[in-house]
């Protein structure tokens, strides 16, 4: 007799074949262990083909984190630090510039600036920073501040999100990262950051920088105190943003790494979560041209795995990576070129570079034939 999870399971199926949207119940019900995983991804892998062929993006990236020390205590955060904390820092504009001379040295395309939101600094330290980095190194895309520091930045200046993102694109932001999604419905957030910027303030600041032409990443943070149904809302939100602005390019799921947190009790998502998570994501965000699979927070493994299981995208070489290696996560801090594209072919993929946009970078000076957008780097 055909079982009930194995007649919705036909029946989406049958949708995604089709190129049809699945409904929040039949999104909510992949989540279901009896749903077999390997089924779920070969459906996922179907989606991630259509959309991207055999493509295993890549990028060449370095990581900024101008400061740890925080306002905020994220029960998940273990890279926080108090304002008078040892262990607490702000990087002074000479160390910045070392560290973009350093990534441009090493031929990255693109830094990824997120960080704490300090007691004693004001909007103009975080605005100096876009602005020396973008006039001393211009060929660096700068994907900067999530939401929770733009939304720092209007409560410290009183000034509307609208302003504060004209003028930090001015100065040379390029796009925002996914950052500070974590968990959407209330009932998790109010316990996991009940005090940083809050559902409707993420989504309205994603959708003031599409309408100013700044695209956009989106994460979602499982394995903590979430539930299938938390995870579903989560992932029907971002899709119904996305119908409306088309302004994110890539979604990040993002593994819970318990070390060092006020959540050490709990376990870490297993490899099986993990490419669950990316499945129903890719299956779900049907509007999402992109899904990366964050090795920093997977494992090598697990995320070359995930490139048969709807992602299409491992993220970079990453330098200087301090967030998630301080809840335990044990990556390496950077991998060569080499290594990634290894990894990416190991797992029948094509390495292809991409940049910050997406865009094919070059790199021996040869022309790309499909027509598009080239970047010479
Ligand atoms: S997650 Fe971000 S906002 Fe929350 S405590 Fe950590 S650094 Fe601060």
């Amino acid at each position: 007799m055909i079982s009930a999870v194995q007649r919705s399971l036909d029946s989406i199926r049958e949708k995604v074949v089709c190129g049809e949207r699945l409904s929040s119940k039949e999104s909510e019900s992949l989540w279901d262990d009896s749903v077999d995983l390997h089924e779920l991804g070969e459906l996922a892998n179907l989606v991630r083909e259509r959309k991207n062929g055999d493509a295993g993006y890549y990028n060449i990236n370095t990581h900024l984190n101008p400061t740890n020390v925080c306002v905020y205590r994220c029960s998940f955060c273990a890279f926080r630090a108090d304002l008078r904390d040892d262990r607490g820092y702000w990087m002074t504009d000479e160390q910045i510039l070392q560290r973009g001379q350093e990534a441009v040295d090493a031929g990255s395309t693109e830094m990824h600036i997120v960080g704490g939101l300090h007691h004693q600094k004001k909007y103009d330290a975080y605005l100096n920073i876009i602005q020396i980095l973008h006039e001393t190194y211009p060929s660096l895309h700068l994907k900067a501040w999530t939401p929770v520091e733009i939304n720092w930045f209007c409560h410290l200046t009183k000034r509307s999100i609208k302003d504060i993102l004209s003028e930090m694109k001015s100065a040379g932001l390029g796009s925002l990262p996914g950052g500070g999604a974590e968990i959407f419905h209330p009932e998790v957030r109010s316990k996991i950051c009940e005090h940083k910027a809050d559902t409707k303030e993420w989504f309205e600041i994603h959708r003031i920088a599409h309408s100013l032409g700044l695209r956009s990443n989106a994460t979602m943070l499982y394995g903590s105190l979430e539930n299938a149904y938390h995870r579903t809302d989560h992932l029907i939100r971002l899709r119904d943003l996305q119908d409306e602005t088309g302004g994110f390019q890539t979604f990040i799921p993002l593994a819970f790494h318990p070390d060092n947190t006020r959540l050490s009790h709990i376990p870490k998502p297993s490899a099986a979560m993990s490419l669950r998570t990316m499945a129903i994501s890719r299956l779900v965000l049907d509007n999402f041209d992109h899904m990366k699979a964050y090795w920093i927070m997977l494992g090598l493994g697990t995320a070359q795995t995930a490139l048969a299981y709807g992602a299409d995208d491992i993220d970079g070489t990453v330098r200087h990576e301090l967030i998630y290696h301080d809840a335990g996560a044990e990556t390496p801090e950077i991998l060569t070129v080499d290594k990634i594209k290894n990894l990416i072919r190991e797992a029948g993929r094509e390495p292809i570079e991409r940049d910050t946009l997406y865009r094919r970078v070059d790199r021996n000076g040869h022309l790309w034939e499909s027509g598009e957008a080239i970047v010479t780097a």
